[in-house]
């Protein structure tokens, strides 16, 4: 049995990032990005309206009030990709759209509402003064030509794809996505929705970890419920290995007669690199590879499975796609935490921020077969191996679920 930190450096010494790939900005979203993305036009592109209005110049109406407005002759439209080319001369105005780019002799925008409005006259009335460059959006106000817009190793979500697609990029270098194959092993499964013969249980792992496989962005191949029967495992597990960078199971890797997981790993030619951890929940997890292709084999408790999961499998995908850094915070505790004198323990808990500080606390469901002690946990707590419980107020490590939120309290 190895430690905690021993088993995460045998994992990082085999973790290589995937290649890199053009994709479409539709389809980008969740992918990390594999270069820099720089501007290649700056931004505003060209000095435009912020408003519905008219292009003046602003002496021409120095004075102007609604009881006294000046008067302006109308010389032409601008709007919005219809720019017009008639140069603005003294007494005179242009119809200017929002967006639309400034016409050349302007250098203010008066908003319609400041005016006698959008008519058919030829002259307009202006009801206020006002000063040099209102109205204005300047050309490379917001981004300068360029300017880096988002590095390399950045996930892309609606925030970024936005400002992919105003700067014109209509693909990206992401990383590949890494191929995954998902099994659960044990005669006792059995799919949600059917009834329940003696014994029996439904299989929750597959539909966990699947969802977990999806969150980070990478892509399941093949997923599988598989008997406890070295055959099916077999023959499963060897078309798996052919297409898959990473193969997940979960269940039949522990002391039990009918754990076979591990055996079949073995005589398909995986190099078992550990297996058991001294952690709880889930301590017979095994770890191998095949050449490139990475084997984690999860005890089946569904705490277990889910733990297991986003401690050794999730930042594993988050490197091979190009993310740099594990991320993980620290939080101090609003109550005791129950840790193990042997073991590295691990507990779904539920983060929050307390003025200011972020605290935390375990589920006080302890048992790895417990799985709604993940119903209202937005994060997992660890904690070193000691002879006496974490008293409240010390600090610990938490992993934050992405796909949850904090609150403030
Ligand atoms: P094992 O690791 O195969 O000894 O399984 C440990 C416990 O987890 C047993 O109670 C199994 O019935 C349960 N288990 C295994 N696989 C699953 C699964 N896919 N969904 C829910 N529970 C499971
Ligand atoms: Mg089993």
């Amino acid at each position: 049995m190895i430690t905690v930190n021993d088993a995460k450096l045998i994992i990082d010494n085999h973790v290589h990032t995937k290649g890199i790939e053009k994709v479409n900005l539709n389809r980008a979203e969740s992918r990390i990005l594999a270069s820099d993305a720089v501007a290649k036009i700056p931004s505003p592109l060209f000095d435009n309206s912020a408003m519905d209005g008219f292009a003046i110049k602003y002496l021409d109406i120095d004075g102007a009030t609604k009881n006294n407005p000046v008067k302006l002759k109308l010389a032409s439209i601008s709007s919005a990709g219809a720019p017009t080319n008639i140069v603005l001369k003294h007494g005179e105005c242009i119809q200017c759209m929002t967006g639309a780019k400034i016409p050349t002799g302007a250098d203010s925008i008066i908003m319609v509402e400041k005016t006698s409005g959008f008519n058919n006259e030829k002259v307009v009335d202006f009801f206020s003064e006002t000063l040099e460059g209102s109205n204005i959006r300047r050309q490379g106000e917001e981004v300068k030509k360029g300017e880096l817009l988002i590095p390399k190793g950045t996930k892309i979500t609606p925030n970024e794809i936005g400002i992919l697609a105003a700067f014109g990029y209509g693909s990206v270098s992401v990383y590949k996505r890494p191929k995954i194959a998902i099994f659960g092993t044990g005669d006792e499964l059995v799919e949600p929705g059917n009834e329940l013969k003696p014994g029996q249980i439904y299989n929750s792992n597959l539909y966990v970890m699947a969802d977990l496989v999806k969150e980070s962005g990478s892509k399941v191949i093949t997923k599988e419920v598989i008997k406890d029967d070295k055959n099916a495992l077999r023959s499963f597990l060897k078309e798996a290995l052919k297409q898959c960078d990473i193969i997940i199971s979960s269940g039949g890797v522990s002391m039990g007669k009918y754990d076979y997981v591990r055996d079949v790993f073995i005589e398909l030619g995986v190099e078992e690199r550990f297996w058991k951890v001294a952690q709880k929940p889930g301590k017979p997890l095994f770890f191998g590879n095949k050449s490139s292709t990475l084997i984690f084999g999860l005890p089946g408790n569904p705490v277990s499975s889910y733990i297991g999961f986003m401690i050794w499998v999730w930042p594993v995908l988050e490197k091979m796609m190009g993310l740099v850094n594990e991320s993980f915070v620290f939080a101090r505790l609003k109550m005791d935490f129950p840790t193990e004198k042997h073991k590295h323990r691990f507990l779904f808990g539920q983060a929050w921020l307390e003025k200011g500080t972020l605290v935390c606390k375990p589920s006080l469901k302890l048992g790895s077969h417990m799985l709604s002690s993940s119903k209202n946990a937005n994060c997992i707590i660890g904690a070193e191996k000691s002879d006496n419980l974490l008293k409240s107020g010390s600090q610990v490590k938490i992993k934050l679920l992405p796909w949850k939120n904090i609150k403030w309290l």
